[in-house]
């Protein structure tokens, strides 16, 4: 029998760890963080998501998509 080459509990925290941690904005040109439980960093970004945009606009400070 070989070695079960499976990490243990440690995907279980990260898991955990997704829901209560902010993540960065869903919005593929923005790089801001999104607040815990949210997908997008604010409602521009939720309003773009539906559009192929090369630069995100939000106004987030450190937000400026060079291209
Ligand atoms: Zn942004
Ligand atoms: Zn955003």
């Amino acid at each position: 029998m070989l070695g079960t080459s499976g990490a243990p509990e440690l995907n279980d925290l990260e898991e955990d760890l997704m829901s209560t941690t902010p993540t960065k904005c869903a919005h593929m040109a923005c790089n801001c963080m999104a607040p815990a439980g949210q997908k997008y960093c604010s409602t521009h970004c939720q309003d773009a998501k539906g559009m192929t945009t090369l630069s995100c606009h939000c106004g987030h400070q450190g937000c400026d998509a060079k291209a």
